[in-house]
C-alpha cells in the first residue's frame, strides 16, 4: 500500500516545516491549541488523482467486511465516501454536519450493515455519535474508516477503526508552548492556515500589552 504519510506531506496536505499552527478550536485564537503539524484536507481535492486513490485504498480495507451500504460524515467524507462506495459498488448516504440523517439515508440505513468512512479522526467521539445515530436508525456499524487517525486516545467506540496514517502530534496550549513548546523556542507561527493571524492581532493590541513575544511568518 501507498506510503501516505508521505504521500499527504508530498502533497502539502500534512505540512511541517519550520514553523508551527495555531488551531481554531475555541472562539479566541488565544484558546487555539498550538500544533507543528496541519492537515489541511481541503487540499485533497485539489488534486484529481489524489481522492480517488485514498479512496481506492479505503475500499481495499472496507472489503474485509461484509458491508451493505457505505455511510460518510459531512462535510470532508462526502466526496470520499461516495468514491469508496462507488468501487465497493453499494449505496451512499451521509450525515450531515450536526449527524442528521436525512429521510431517504434514513429509511435506507435500516437493516444494513455499514462502513462509516471519515476523513480525520481527531477524537473519535464524532465517530461514536455518527455510529450511534446509525444504529438508532436500524443499521449496524461494521468498522469506521479514515485517512488520518490522529487521537491521542483509544477511541470511545467498540468497533475497529482503520486509517491510512495513524499518527498523533503533541499540542500546547498558549501558556504551555510560551513554557516549554515551540513559541518557546522562538519557532514563529504560521499566520495561515489555522487562526495564527488572528492571535497575531489579538497579541499586538493587546491591552495591558503582553509579556511574551510571539513571531508570525507568512
Ligand atoms: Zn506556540
Amino acid at each position: 500500500m501507498t506510503d501516505w504519510k508521505a504521500t499527504l506531506t508530498s502533497y502539502g496536505v500534512a505540512m511541517t516545516g519550520s514553523f508551527h499552527f495555531v488551531g481554531t478550536q475555541g472562539h479566541q485564537a488565544d484558546q487555539g491549541l498550538h500544533f507543528e503539524t496541519y492537515i489541511d484536507k481541503d487540499r485533497i481535492t485539489l488534486f484529481p488523482g489524489l481522492l480517488p486513490s485514498l479512496a481506492q485504498d479505503i475500499a481495499l480495507q472496507a472489503a474485509q467486511y461484509s458491508v451493505d451500504m457505505v455511510v460518510g460524515l459531512a462535510l470532508g467524507a462526502i466526496s470520499l465516501g461516495q468514491t469508496v462506495a462507488t468501487i465497493l459498488q453499494k449505496p451512499f448516504g451521509f450525515l450531515t454536519s450536526d449527524l442528521k440523517l436525512r429521510s431517504a439515508y434514513q429509511e435506507a440505513i435500516q437493516g444494513k450493515r455499514i462502513v462509516l468512512i471519515e476523513d480525520i479522526i481527531n477524537t473519535g467521539w464524532s465517530t461514536k455519535q455518527a455510529a450511534e445515530v446509525i444504529q438508532q436508525a436500524g443499521g449496524k456499524v461494521l468498522a469506521a474508516l479514515c485517512v488520518w487517525d490522529r487521537s491521542t486516545q483509544l477511541p470511545p467506540i467498540q468497533q475497529p477503526i482503520h486509517s491510512l496514517v495513524r499518527q498523533s502530534f503533541p499540542v500546547w496550549t498558549l501558556d504551555l508552548c510560551l513554557r516549554n513548546g515551540p513559541c518557546a523556542r522562538g519557532v514563529p507561527i504560521k499566520r495561515s492556515p489555522g487562526h495564527g493571524r488572528q492571535l497575531e492581532l489579538l497579541h499586538k493590541y493587546a491591552s495591558p500589552p503582553l509579556q511574551r513575544t510571539l513571531h508570525f511568518v507568512d
